[in-house]
């Protein structure tokens, strides 16, 4: 499928019929409005090109927000669902050879020395939530360290260390002893606009409180993070702070738990984004999304002694490891390595971010653009020298739609224009998407 290529103005009549019925049966709380009030509704997907039901054909820079790392319906990947679905779909409480062949496969990704033994669950809030009870089990500590603007899912637990405020409104506090701290952005840190100043000076401040009797925290058993905070604006932290962090975990006894839920299988240029720095071995690693192309599966792989203070099904749920999403897991990775994605995401990515350069010298109101592979963002202000944030990702969004373009809003302030790309793309893609961007960035009220 070529795209974009609109057959009729979005949304379509069809398209708007959908709409009005969606409108009359799904909550609002839902995430059909994600991109915009008059969505994309999809017919058939293939790679990086969506077809809604009124036959306009879009350009899927989000690949189901970094779920579908090989691309919509990659020929492979549906080949091994079809053959499982009609093998068998569930075995709660049962052994099953595509489910230990998907968690052999993805404990050989994960480079040691530790050993370490995984529990899949079905959503990535599920994975990051049992990374928090297996560090507490663990450590026979309470309190937990997350960052601004983080991202860790939307149940009670994971909600517990989301920085943002939008999906936390009008619930009460859910679990005490989480304390959050700057995420290293360096375009928006405290500690200084370059990069060694926000990276020494946020990891000189965690571990003053770790240090600190009176510093208000209580004994801290782990600090979670995003190493490209994905959700937050495709914010890569900057090299060597993972390292810095790792350091200051050994010094105080705490676990660190690395969420590559978004950022895992290829997507920032490594099979996992922490590998972009020597020597950081996560305690535990908290996997989902691309885990499997598409279908519901997480997993939390812990060291073997972490995953030992945990008793017998403690752990899990119904559809945890449910066998067709094992077997297009399987099967997916396959894609990723054969067909070298992680390399590609780090070629395009590359890439990408060259063409956005080219856009911000035309557009004032691109503060920065920044990348790690195929995680890519261009950050929106109203004024470049204060960097006063321009929160109008979302209508950026509904603008590049109507051009048969997905891309992510996203960002502390929503002030971000988010890409996710399938690690599929070539450069046509790219420039198809910047095409576009040079449009949209015109045509949103608010922009010069
Ligand atoms: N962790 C990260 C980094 C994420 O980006 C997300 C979802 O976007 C989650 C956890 C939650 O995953 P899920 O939506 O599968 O529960």
């Amino acid at each position: 499928m070529d795209a974009p290529c609109l057959r009729v103005p979005h949304p379509g009549p069809r398209t708007r019929q959908y709409l009005e019925r969606v409108r009359r049966t799904e909550s609002a709380a839902g995430l059909t409005f994600g991109l915009s009030a008059e969505t994309v509704v999809m017919e058939r997907a293939s790679g990086a090109a969506i077809e809604d039901v009124d036959g306009n054909v879009f350009l899927d820079f989000t690949a189901g927000f970094g779920s579908l790392n090989a691309g919509h319906c990659h020929p492979k990947v549906v080949e091994a669902v079809q053959a499982q679905a009609a093998r068998g779909h569930q075995a709660m409480s049962l052994g099953a050879d595509v489910r230990l062949r998907l968690m052999e496969k993805v404990l050989s990704l994960i480079p040691g020395p530790s050993e370490k033994r995984i529990v899949l669950g079905a959503s990535g809030s599920e994975a990051a939530e049992a990374a928090v009870k297996m560090a507490r089990r663990a450590t026979g500590r309470s309190d937990v360290v997350a960052f601004e603007g983080a991202f860790h899912g939307r149940t009670q637990g994971a909600l517990a260390l989301m920085g943002r405020k939008g999906q936390r409104a009008g619930l009460p506090s859910f679990q005490t002893g989480i304390h959050h701290v700057p995420y290293p952005y360096p375009y928006r840190s405290p500690f200084g606009r370059d990069e060694a100043a926000c990276l020494e000076g946020t990891l000189r401040y965690i571990d003053e409180f770790l240090k600190n009797p009176a510093s208000g925290w209580g004994e801290v058993a782990a600090i979670i993070i995003e190493p490209v905070q994905g959700n937050g604006g495709m914010i890569p932290a900057p090299l060597g702070f993972l390292r810095g962090l790792r350091g200051i975990c050994d010094r105080h006894g705490v676990l660190l738990i690395v969420d590559e839920v978004m950022s895992g299988f290829c997507r920032t240029g490594k099979m996992f984004s922490y590998l972009h720095e020597e020597g950081v071995e996560p305690d535990i690693l908290v996997l989902g999304k691309s885990i499997s192309g598409g279908l519901p599966l997480s997993a939390c792989v812990a060291k073997k002694e972490i995953s030992e203070a945990c008793g017998p099904g403690t752990e899990s749920s119904t559809y945890a490891g449910n066998l067709v999403a094992c077997a297009s897991g399987l099967a997916s990775i396959e894609v990723y390595e054969e067909e070298g994605l992680a390399d590609r995401a780090a070629e395009m990515g590359g890439y990408f971010v060259r063409r956005l350069g080219e856009l911000a010298e035309r557009h004032a109101v691109v503060g920065e653009v920044r990348g790690r592979g195929l995680m890519v963002a261009a950050e929106l202000v109203s004024d470049r020298a204060s960097r006063e944030p321009l929160p109008a990702a979302k209508a950026a969004s509904a603008a590049a739609l109507e051009r048969g373009f997905l891309l992510y809003p996203g960002g502390h302030y929503g002030n971000v224009l988010a890409f996710l790309p399938p690690l599929i793309i070539g450069e046509g893609h790219v420039d198809k998407a910047v095409e576009v961007l040079d449009e949209v960035l015109l045509a949103v009220p608010g922009m010069k």
